[in-house]
């Protein structure tokens, strides 16, 4: 048997007492769907966890002035939510995929982005979406953008004594049409061979992009901005010459340095940053157009 306490405080003071008092010997807990399965795998626990389950006002999808979705909104929450589904398609597209029903309706966006895998599917939505990552400690609050967030593999710049408590994400990102795409081999529930995220800002007659981001998944050791493609995209007429020429750029050594690993060979995931960043682009625009 693995043994390991359970403790459950009901503030975010509560988590930064038990935080200083257990130090390296604690792990945050929030659904448990990362935290379970390794405990189950490596046979190792932590001597406690902490579970941030009792901190329910951290469960919301908000829009006040930008968008606030705390960090304990479950991607069934997400995937649920008009809002999200036609202000922040990206994140809908990418919440909705994550495993199967059971796990969504426990796992949480905070979980997913702190767990930092470079398969994460929320975390190319909130790349391409411009996501701010807020974080509080005993020493209050601070905000990372979510492109600095991802410090290595599995690897945050969240500082131990700190809880991810909210995304904020620009109000303007509603303007913007998005869209993400997990490849997978199968329509079955399975980790993505890629994923890539877009999102567009069009003129008013859609013929020009005003703004483009571009974001990448299991294509480097953590998820990336492509931002070369983006910055070629920005002022370019919306034609498939010009979305060929961005995804040939978001494809190159440039901007990802896939790998070859068990599911998958680099060239094919290279090659297929291409195609899909020419899809998505399109059905970003789409997505505008309908609104
Ligand atoms: C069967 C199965 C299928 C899955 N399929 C997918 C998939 O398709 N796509 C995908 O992306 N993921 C998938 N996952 C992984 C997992 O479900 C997600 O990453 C989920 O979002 C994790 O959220 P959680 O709340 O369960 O995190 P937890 O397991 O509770 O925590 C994950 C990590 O984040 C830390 N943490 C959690 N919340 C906070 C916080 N607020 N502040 C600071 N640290 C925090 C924990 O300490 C831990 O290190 C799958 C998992 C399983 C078991």
């Amino acid at each position: 048997m693995i043994e390991y306490d359970y403790l459950m405080p009901k503030s975010l003071e509560e988590v930064f007492d038990l935080l200083k008092e257990y130090g390296s010997r604690a792990t945050l807990v929030a659904g448990g769907t990362d935290v379970m399965v390794k405990i189950r795998k490596t046979r190792k626990a932590p001597e406690v966890l902490i579970s941030l389950r009792g901190l329910t006002d951290l469960r919301y999808i908000r829009k006040n002035g930008g968008y606030h979705i705390g960090a304990l909104t479950t991607h069934r929450m997400l995937e649920q939510s008009d809002l999200v589904r036609e202000e922040l398609s990206a994140l809908h597209d990418g919440a909705s995929e994550v495993g199967s029903v059971q796990i969504r309706n426990v796992g949480t966006l905070g979980g997913n982005i702190c767990n930092a895998a470079p398969s994460a599917d929320t975390a190319g939505p909130l790349l391409a979406l411009d996501a701010i990552v807020v974080l509080e400690g005993p020493e209050g609050r601070r905000e990372v953008p979510i492109s600095e967030f991802f410090v290595g593999t599995y690897r945050t710049a969240r500082k131990p004594e700190e809880v991810l408590v909210e995304f904020r994400i620009p109000e303007e990102m509603g303007r913007y049409g998005s869209a993400y795409w997990k490849h997978t081999r199968r329509k079955a529930m399975e980790l993505p061979l890629l994923g890539v995220a877009v999102s567009l800002d069009l003129s008013e007659d859609r013929s020009m992009i005003r703004d483009a981001r571009i974001a990448l998944t299991v294509a480097a050791p953590t998820p990336v901005r492509a931002v070369p493609a983006e910055d070629f995209l920005k002022g370019k007429a919306l034609t498939d010459e010009v979305l060929e020429e961005a995804g040939r750029i978001a494809s190159s050594p440039e901007c990802c340095t896939p790998r070859t690993s068990i599911r998958c060979e680099a060239w094919y995931r290279q090659d297929m940053v291409g195609v899909f960043v020419r899809r998505m682009a399109r059905l970003a625009a789409e997505r505008i157009k309908t609104r």
